[in-house]
């Protein structure tokens, strides 16, 4: 049986938002089992907003969560290293509408979650399975999720790039090894799309510290920490997307040239048809196998 899990001791950090570029505070409290993980915003009278599909509001280079107008920005990268951590319940506190960027990857949290330290709780976790598969195309773009007996993601992008191009990766979750695989992958962009973008009322926190960049031939601040460091961000990016679903997935997710609007789409695609999937325990079949010999031992005594 696998058991809910949260933080043990408040751990917080600081930084500026990728995209507002704007200062912030944030601190990572423990939560009771089955509240599951709420952001406050300190600054506006300690306002919260779950981390649920519900509050998914505009996404597009970013996902951002709204509720009543109180917005919480570029969640993604937090939320991923909770699901690769199996923290199930957090109160998150920031004094501003964005997360911190920090080093743009999911690392700096792990790190810091890692130092306060997991406690278990004693309620058994719920897990989302699949029974069936789901299936989303957009142009070339695709996402599905099949049913399977654990988490995992492939994922493939494809950017006309020399040093992208092709990347696919394959990333079992439960094995472990999301610490090691996924979390230090960072976000990238293009320095020729910047200006649009900037234009646009992004990436105002874009620096080279946070953001791997790229002109049209090469990367300006490597080295790379993984060569295919991209596609594993993408895959990152997706954990954190599909934690918005509020239960830790058993299926297989496969994703090509997807993006966080395809994610976000498959997470309320998912909710939004209970018969593609149950909620289960880990350990439920075979309790429910037991339940069931019993029944038919007791028909026949
Ligand atoms: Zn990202």
């Amino acid at each position: 049986m696998k058991f809910e899990q949260t933080i043990r001791t408040a751990a917080e950090c600081s930084g500026v938002g990728l995209h507002s570029g704007a200062p912030v505070s944030l601190r990572i409290l423990p939560a009771p089992a089955g509240s599951g993980i709420v952001f406050r915003r300190v600054d506006l009278d300690g306002f919260t907003v779950e981390a649920n599909s519900r509050n998914v509001a505009r996404v597009s280079y970013a996902t951002s969560l709204m509720k009543k107008g109180v917005l919480i920005s570029t969640t993604e990268h937090l939320l991923s290293a909770f699901i690769g951590l199996g923290i199930d319940n957090a109160i998150v506190e920031l004094d501003n509408m964005e997360l911190p960027i920090l080093d743009g990857s999911a690392l700096p949290f792990v790190n810091m979650i890692e130092k306060a330290g997991i406690r278990t709780q004693r309620r058994a976790r719920v897990y989302l399975k699949m029974l069936r598969e789901l299936e989303l195309r957009e142009g070339d773009k695709f996402i599905a999720v099949y049913p399977a007996k654990s988490y995992s993601v492939s994922y493939t992008i494809n950017f006309p790039h020399p040093l992208v191009g092709r990347e696919e990766i394959q990333v079992e979750l439960p094995d472990g090894r999301y610490v090691q695989d996924v979390a230090p992958a960072r976000t990238f962009g293009f320095i020729h799309e910047a200006d649009l973008m900037r234009n646009q009322g992004l990436i105002r926190g874009a620096s080279t510290e946070n953001c791997l960049v790229l002109d049209r031939e090469t990367l300006l601040n490597g080295p790379l920490r993984f060569p295919d460091e991209f596609v594993r961000h993408k895959v990152l990016d997706l954990i954190g997307d599909l934690a918005l679903l509020g239960r830790q997935i058993l299926g297989s997710v496969v994703a090509d040239r997807a993006g966080h609007a395809m994610h976000t789409a498959l997470v309320s695609r998912i909710l939004r048809d209970p018969t593609l999937w149950e909620e289960t325990t880990l350990d439920e079949t075979s309790t429910l196998m037991r339940a069931s010999s019993l029944a038919t031992a007791n028909q026949w005594t």
